[in-house]
């Protein structure tokens, strides 16, 4: 039997990208529950983490973030070492890790699910890149736009195999490079596009799972490396998403898992994690599984 949730702090960015009503929302849906709860406005980066950390020390029964990834983010950070539940409330343009927990982007519905104790605590990895803590992954060499999702609206609109084919564009783009990866003290030597490391399987640029062997829980780390953009590493794409299984072709994509992973590539690329843009190379990152529980749909 779970702890019943009585007293919450939400965690609210008010810049999270939504046009819509926050408060009232939250208020009812948490008065019909019985649920008391304490609103925390973050003003600058940085604030979701502090109020994460205020709310561990004051033993909340739950800790709920209204935004997007990077306020989930934040919340986490201040969250990590406590088992204190997680609940998110998908109100950001990204909500990455949202989409792959099955939460509703609909805030009603997401506050009524938590209002009427239809969640149940998940185990979440989350992994490390120095000192910062990630979700969705980490992407080596991969255009900006692509992965930060700026033209989301479009992809919804001209659909997905439309969006592949600008993906393959973008790819085709890209300049070969050399990736030296070492996973679990293992090294592999591959010429490739781009690299990604995967904590989530949709990682930003679609809204459907890349890969369904992706899990946010196996306490792994997916490490892909897509090493030619040609119209075989389309259909690649398409029949892993549509057919929900990988063809095995690993001259178009290597695949491996793991716990500890480091990156390089000669010449060096961009790096990307979360969607925000670093410059850090090497890439140096670990897994930490089962960091914070999360409150998922039960059904
Ligand atoms: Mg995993």
């Amino acid at each position: 039997m779970e702890k019943k949730i009585k007293y919450i702090h939400v965690i609210i960015n008010p810049a999270a990208g939504k046009d819509e009503a926050i408060l009232p929302v939250i208020n009812s849906a948490m008065k019909e529950a019985g649920i008391k709860w304490e609103g925390l406005i973050t003003h600058k980066a940085g604030d979701g983490i502090e109020f994460a950390k205020a709310a561990v020390k004051e033993k909340v029964d739950a800790i709920a973030v209204y935004g997007g990834d990077g306020t989930v983010m934040e919340a986490i950070s201040g969250m990590m070492g406590s088992d204190i539940p997680l609940v998110i409330l998908p109100g950001g343009s990204a909500n990455v890790m949202a989409t792959e927990l099955g939460i509703p982007m609909d805030l009603k519905e997401a506050c009524a699910l938590l209002a009427q104790g239809h969640l149940k605590k998940k185990p979440l990895d989350i992994g490390q890149f120095g000192k910062r803590y990630f979700i969705t992954g980490i992407s080596i060499g991969f255009e900006a736009d692509m992965v930060q999702g700026a033209n989301r609206g479009t992809k919804n609109k001209i659909g997905i195999f439309a969006y592949f084919i600008s993906a393959a564009k973008a790819l085709r783009k890209l300049k070969k490079v050399t990736y030296h990866i070492k996973i679990d003290g293992k090294e592999h030597e591959v010429q490739g596009l781009t690299c990604m490391i995967a904590n989530t399987g949709n990682m930003g640029f679609s809204t459907i799972s890349f890969d369904k062997h992706i899990d946010v829980s196996d306490g792994l780390l997916d490490v892909l490396v897509l090493r030619k953009a040609t119209i075989s590493l389309l259909n690649h794409m398409i029949v892993t998403m549509i057919k929900r299984e990988r063809p095995e072709n690993w001259e178009l994509v290597k695949h491996w898992q793991g716990k500890e992973i480091s990156v390089t590539s000669t010449p060096a690329q961009t790096v990307q994690c979360d969607g925000e843009v670093l410059k850090e190379m090497p890439v140096n990152i670990k897994i930490i599984p089962g960091a914070i529980n999360v409150l998922v749909p039960k059904k």
